[in-house]
């Protein structure tokens, strides 16, 4: 690696960040810096200014509400994936936590910087998405709110603009009833080659229906809305069920091609992992 000089700010606070970011239309914001640092080293992205955000004490932290979850964007992996509330009202996150990377990634990488980066085998897309979030996204104008199923917009994409901060992501409460994650990861790099987040509602012991998130086969993490469609007319956990939801999922899918894994091998996964999940789910209590 060659490096090259950017200028460096550490931001002081949420309008600090917003400013420095408005002053230079190449700054980019700084979180865990586990994926902006390997696109620059790389030279795949023309950085001239770091405003760092990982530190800000704004951005971090988990606060439970009676009727919501709310986390800071700059809260690492680690922190969800040991958080004691969050394992009792959204089991979800921590399954999901414990399979992204290694430690070192866990300790550094963020929440906000994976959703915001928006790489299509990332782990958090597909949760956020099973788990309904909503994104606060914080600009000069304001903050807007952003529901998880509007806010992957392509490849390594999301509707956060350069002048703008992903600032928290709040969690309806409660939460599903039983959950599952199912992952498939590259034995390289740890990213999911298919994975599947399910979140399954209950009354007493029925399934009234559920959401699904699905990241690693499309350009973009989605909701499997045909798939949720089949749950809602019952689901017992048997294997028929089970074969109509994942068919369900990705007879619209246009499936991501790599040297890894061809489009008919990845969505074969992708079937794989649903149906595991929703296996799992079926059997919690
Ligand atoms: C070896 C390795 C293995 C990995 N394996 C996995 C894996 O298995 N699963 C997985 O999901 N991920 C994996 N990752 C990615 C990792 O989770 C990253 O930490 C994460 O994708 C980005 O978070 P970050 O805080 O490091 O973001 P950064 O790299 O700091 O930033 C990423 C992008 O988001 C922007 N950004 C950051 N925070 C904000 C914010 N609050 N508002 C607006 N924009 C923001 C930045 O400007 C930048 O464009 C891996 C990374 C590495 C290096």
């Amino acid at each position: 690696m060659i490096p090259y000089a950017v200028d460096y700010v550490r931001a002081t606070s949420v309008a600090h960040a917003l400013a420095a970011l408005a002053s230079d239309p190449d700054a980019r914001l700084l979180a865990g810096g586990h994926s902006l640092i390997p696109l620059m080293k790389l030279r795949l992205t023309g950085v001239s200014r770091l405003v760092d955000i990982g530190a800000l004490p704004e951005l971090r932290g988990i606060e439970i509400h009676p009727d919501h979850i709310a986390i800071g964007a700059a809260t690492t992996h680690a922190e969800l994936g040991s958080h004691a509330g969050l394992a009792e009202h959204l089991p979800l996150i921590a399954l999901a936590a414990g399979v992204i990377a290694d430690p070192t990634v866990r300790n550094r990488g963020t929440l906000g910087g994976s959703l915001v980066h928006a790489d299509p085998s990332a782990d958090w897309p597909a949760v956020m998405l099973a788990l309904d979030a909503r994104m606060e996204v914080t600009g000069s104008a304001g903050v807007r709110v952003v529901p998880a199923d509007a806010f992957f917009v392509g490849l390594m994409a999301s509707v956060v603009q350069q002048d703008e901060l992903l600032t928290r992501i709040v969690i309806p409460l409660p939460g599903p009833d039983r959950v599952a994650y199912r992952k498939f990861r590259h034995p390289a790099s740890g990213y999911a080659v298919a994975a599947a987040a399910v979140a399954l509602r209950y009354a007493g012991n029925r399934c009234t229906g559920g959401m699904i998130g699905v990241t690693g086969v499309a350009e973009t993490a989605f909701r499997a809305y045909a798939a949720e469609a089949e749950l809602e007319r019952g689901f017992t956990g048997s294997a028929e069920e089970i074969l109509r939801i994942v068919e369900a999922a990705f007879a619209d899918v246009t499936p991501l091609e790599d040297g890894f894994a061809d489009g008919a091998y990845r969505t074969q996964l992708a079937k794989v992992m649903l149906g595991r999940a929703l296996a799992d789910a079926a059997r919690l209590s």
